[in-house]
């Protein structure tokens, strides 16, 4: 029987607390003591703990920094260089499967640098049985990546689209990289329904949408800031993309391999005899070492990326 997470941790003894937000962190004789939470309502509340991991994005950990913490360690300090940018996604549901392709697409030119994946190709069973109504038999899921550059079809970026703008614009970008060859691969009698990220939300009296969860983005330098998982207070971890490790982008693998150098680190300081977790290092594929030299070379010369 497949178990979810949640309930695999909750099985070993975890508790989950949801809808609380870490506010602040409280120190006493250069320790974290206390994490100060508030919940959805404005009720707060302290954790007092031995241990603490914060595993929260960046731009949401650099505000519960205090003066205290960042005395006690500096490179906490220098997160607040590290670079936030939009990147979201919305769901196209089909109503037929469209494999367009065994893998992620990269629709090269398209305003909104767009990238997809159909999703039901890799998941187990049939779609229509397992998700949605039974009416829908694929999923096509596209990342937006440029929010600031105009679209084909309104003329504006999205951010300055509704939500129902950017679902028809996205759409219109992928068709015209999909069908322009004359087969109308993707139809819009395809679309059954679709789903924005509702972390993106539209003001309309500003006439620009915000954004409630930006990706951290590996800009040039930007290691130099970047904190380990252990830090220089005895008792604070962190984990998250933007944490030094391995697997130098912001993925839920870094992620992943961020949260298990927190654990081991804490395992190590709290001299458990309980194993480490495993760590991993970044798999780089040798046969596009080649490709990795001459875009090396290129850069060196100062020429642009060669699909750029
Ligand atoms: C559109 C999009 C597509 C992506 N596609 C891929 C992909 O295909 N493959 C891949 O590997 N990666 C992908 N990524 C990147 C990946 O999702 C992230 O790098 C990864 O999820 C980061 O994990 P994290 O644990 O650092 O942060 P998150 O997953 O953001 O988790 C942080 C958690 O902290 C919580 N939190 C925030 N503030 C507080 C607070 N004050 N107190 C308590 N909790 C708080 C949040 O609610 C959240 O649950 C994608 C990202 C985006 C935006």
């Amino acid at each position: 029987m497949e178990r979810s997470w949640a309930q695999l941790l909750t099985g070993l003894g975890v508790r989950f607390e949801m809808g609380w937000s870490a506010e602040s962190f409280d120190m006493a004789g250069g320790r974290i003591t206390g994490a100060r939470v508030v919940d959805g309502a404005g009720n707060r509340a302290r954790v007092d703990a031995d241990w603490f991991i914060a595993a929260m994005p960046v731009e949401r950990a650099v505000p519960l920094w205090s003066r205290a913490m960042l005395d006690a360690e500096p490179r906490l300090g220098l997160m607040r260089n590290l670079v936030t940018d939009w990147m979201v996604g919305i769901q196209y549901f089909l109503r037929r499967p469209v494999p367009i392709a065994r893998g992620h697409v990269a629709y090269l030119g398209s305003p909104w640098a767009l990238t997809s994946i159909c999703q039901a190709q890799f998941w187990r069973g049939e779609f229509a049985d397992r998700y949605g109504d039974g009416t829908v038999d694929d999923c096509l899921s596209v990342d937006i990546s440029d929010w600031g550059t105009p679209g084909i079809l309104y003329r504006r970026s999205a951010k300055e689209c509704t939500p129902d703008e950017i679902a028809r614009e996205v759409w219109v970008q992928i068709q015209a990289c999909l069908n322009d060859t004359g087969e109308a691969v993707l139809r819009d009698d395809d679309l059954a329904s679709w789903f924005l990220d509702p972390g993106v939300r539209w003001n309309a009296a500003a006439g620009r949408n915000t954004n409630d969860t930006p990706l951290f983005i590996n800009t040039v330098g930007s290691w130099a800031d970047r904190p380990d998982a252990r830090t220089a207070i005895p008792n604070l971890f962190l984990a998250g993309d933007y944490v030094r490790t391995d697997i130098d982008l912001a993925t839920m693998e870094s992620a992943n391999e961020s949260a298990r150098s927190a654990v081991a680190a804490l395992l190590e300081a709290a001299d458990s005899p309980a194993a480490p977790p495993a760590r991993y290092r970044l798999h780089e594929p040798p046969e596009l070492e080649p490709m990795r030299l001459i875009d090396a070379e290129r850069h060196r010369a100062g020429l642009p990326h060669l699909l750029a």
